[in-house]
């Protein structure tokens, strides 16, 4: 068995366990094949009649593969994936039972999934909400379950997931980009689709460690924790050569991940010590999306094989970088070209720049929207701290194409890097490098080459928010060109003009610089007013702006009711996450620490009475003893308050009010608490802390 998987390439196994296209051509007829690729190309349902077919060569694939069960898969608002399981037997009326699966079964779930949050969408008498085959993302197995990609609604028509946006904005911007390549006289797309590539960060823990500390089970993040002698300032761990152990999981990972199809591409580690990063080749961006989910919990899943721990949270460590995930995003029209590549004719540069100008325009009017995307309770101690973008958004064009802009902006020749000029519009600009070293990597929204990276997200993020959002303010801007320029009598002209346009109004978004620098900051905020929302508390209102809703509503993206259930479900969870990692503090102070520190001030002070009975001198001792007292008084305070502070957060009106006090009072606290604690850790035998150090949880892998 070993001996025949290692001679096996990854060709043998890649998809093996996915109901992909190749699967469908070969197990099904033709016509219902060709029905099944119409659907999936023009978003109509099947007939029953079809879907039959689809189920039953399905479901015979995957009881050939061991398969027993099968799952609607699904992606409510809690950012984490759902399934519920049920077996294919049916009873029969002899007392056996029959292996079966209906086209009805494939399509429609009643998941019954009343617990899940919907933000006020649906009270619990009428909670029912059922989960519709997306048939664009292929089924899979997994755990000797056939997993079926579904949307999730309500009976009402709500949606109640984050599939469904998604894949509803990918609709408006292709029929919006349609428009536009349709001017530059382009008949041959029919459609355009969003791309993405999701670059994953996670850190690796052995297990043995994680299991000492409550923080890191309950709430992925360390809520206490002395730094260690030794960070992140050699740089010696960035792209260095990755250990056995950590390779021997990679390699694991690797092959789990292709087995579902799933590109897993890159991988290398990362700048802090144990943190690494795994970037697929990009797909479009609702598979991107099921893959980005599969791909966290596979992680975690191998992890454990390996005896270790990994760990998604966006900062697990204080004073340590965290850990983000870039979000690459392009635009292809199915005649194969890349919208976002500059192309080498002159036609293909003026169209390039339109839907550049597009995305300027809409990052610039719509920058809250992004923000928020990234906004959670875990990702408000990474945005702006030095090691992720600030959170402003602002976007990253590099020099070449500014230098195009300007010229364009100015009404001038443009003249590259090796001296040439080009007129735009009318001679075929120089292709830009992809891959400089000037490669801007502070900026949140950088353009690289011929695809867009939004650098804020957080790693345990969901992408679909994200790209929902990307994907509907750019179908907004387009729609607003496509209406100017399809009244236009004379096309070159006015494109030129909407151009030059678009450009002063929001060039104030571009910036080239530091986007770590404080100078950059001063001049987001005070000169060129960008919005600056700092934490979740303030980016999460922004949804509810009218310019926001009108257009959510306009593109029926989403209704104002969901969006409002979606800003509540969000800061419910802020103030969820914040109450839990307060109680766990206040557990581990009381049931841990203070013991411990009582423990070793014993042992001094015992020491010291046995010295002093002696004539020895006991300096030390007496010094310590005083110094631990002092922490232990201290510790002991400041847990009182904080859990003063838990119970005055937890009497606030949910929502906003709530939020704002857990941010402004409780974790501040939390801080103050763990400064004493820290402190502490530092003045007591290795031997009596009750939690494994930084040093061990971040160098011993
Ligand atoms: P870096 O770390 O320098 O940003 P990586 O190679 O790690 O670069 O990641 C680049 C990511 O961008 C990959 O996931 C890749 O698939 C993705 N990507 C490349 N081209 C496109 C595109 N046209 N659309 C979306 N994503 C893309
Ligand atoms: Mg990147």
């Amino acid at each position: 068995m070993e001996e025949s998987k290692t001679n096996q390439t990854v060709s043998d196994f890649f998809g093996c366990n996915v109901f992909s296209d190749r699967v469908m051509r070969e197990r099904l007829p033709k016509n219902v094949y060709k029905s099944v690729q119409r659907t999936k190309q023009l978003g109509i349902a099947l007939d029953s009649d079809v879907a039959d077919v689809v189920a039953n060569a399905m479901k015979d694939w995957a009881v050939e593969k061991g398969a027993t069960h099968y799952t609607h898969w699904f992606q409510p608002m809690t950012g984490v994936t759902a399934e519920k399981h049920d077996a294919f037997i049916n009873p029969t009326s002899n007392g056996e039972v029959i292996v079966e699966f209906s086209g009805k079964e494939l399509i429609k779930g009643e998941p019954d999934a009343s617990s899940f949050p919907s933000g006020g969408l649906r009270a619990t008498f009428e909670a029912r909400g059922y989960t519709a085959w997306d048939p664009t993302s292929c089924a899979f197995i997994k755990d000797n379950s056939l997993y079926i990609p579904t949307a999730f609604c309500s009976y009402t028509g709500e949606i109640l997931d984050k599939k469904t946006p998604l894949l509803r904005s990918m609709e408006v911007l292709s029929e919006q980009a349609l428009r536009i390549l349709r001017l530059f006289g382009n008949d041959r797309a029919t459609r355009v689709v969003t791309t993405v590539g999701a670059e994953q960060e996670y850190f690796l823990v052995d297990k043995k460690y994680y299991d000492q500390r409550e923080d890191l089970v309950l709430t992925g993040r360390t809520l206490f924790g002395a730094k260690p002698p030794k960070g992140q300032e050699l740089e010696d761990h960035y792209f260095g050569n990755i250990k056995q152990r950590v390779s021997d999981y990679m390699k694991d990972l690797d092959e789990e991940l292709w087995k579902l199809g799933i590109y897993a591409k890159t991988k290398h580690n990362e700048v802090a010590p144990a943190q690494h990063e795994l970037a697929p080749v990009f797909a479009t961006s609702n598979i991107a999306a099921d893959h980005n989910q599969l791909t966290m919990e596979i992680m975690k899943k191998i992890a454990l094989k390996h005896g270790l721990v990994c760990l998604l949270h966006e900062k697990p460590f204080e004073g340590v970088n965290g850990s983000g995930k870039h979000n690459n995003w392009s635009m292809t029209a199915n005649d194969g070209h890349n919208l976002l590549d500059p192309g080498d004719n002159p036609q293909d540069n003026l169209q390039f720049l339109t839907f550049l100008c597009a995305i300027i325009k809409g990052v610039h009017e719509y920058a809250p929207l992004l923000r928020l995307s990234a906004a959670s309770a875990g990702n408000d101690h990474r945005l702006g701290a030095n090691e992720a973008p600030p959170a402003v958004v602002s976007l990253f064009i590099g020099s070449e194409l500014q230098d195009v802009l300007d010229a364009l902006e100015q009404g001038r020749k443009y003249t590259s890097v090796a001296d040439k000029e080009f007129e735009i519009g009318v001679d075929a600009l120089p292709n830009f490098p992809k891959d400089t070293t000037d490669r801007n990597r502070t900026s949140p929204f950088a353009f690289t080459g011929n695809k867009f990276e939004f650098r804020m997200l957080g790693s345990a993020d969901s992408i679909s928010c994200t790209n929902t959002i990307i994907n509907t303010i750019v179908a907004q801007e387009l729609s607003e060109f496509a209406d100017a320029l399809e009244k236009s009598e004379n096309f070159e002209r006015d494109l030129r003009s909407l151009l030059v346009k678009t450009i002063k109004e929001h060039k104030q978004i571009i910036f080239n610089g530091n986007g770590y620098s404080d100078e950059w900051l001063d001049e987001a905020v005070n000169v060129r007013h960008l919005p600056n929302l700092v934490s979740t508390v303030d980016a999460l209102p922004e949804y509810l702006r009218p310019e926001n809703v009108t257009m959510f509503e306009k593109f029926k993206v989403y209704t104002e009711t969901e969006i409002r259930s979606r800003t509540e479900i969000l800061l419910d969870n802020y103030s969820k996450v914040i109450n839990i990692e307060a109680l766990t503090m206040l557990d581990m102070v009381r049931k841990k620490i203070i013991p411990a520190c009582i423990g070793y001030s014993k042992e001094i002070c015992e020491t010291a009475a046995v010295k002093k009975n002696l004539g020895i001198d006991c300096f030390v001792e007496t010094e310590l003893a005083e110094k631990l007292s002092a922490l232990i008084t201290g510790i002991y305070q400041e847990t009182k308050v904080l859990d003063e502070k838990v119970t005055a957060a937890q009497s606030m009106n949910e929502g906003l009010e709530m939020a704002r006090c857990y941010r402004d009072v409780v974790l501040a606290q939390m801080q103050t608490l763990r400064a004493l604690v820290d402190e502490a850790e530092m003045n007591v035998s290795e031997n009596i802390w009750p939690l494994p150090s930084y040093s061990k949880l971040l160098f011993t892998v």
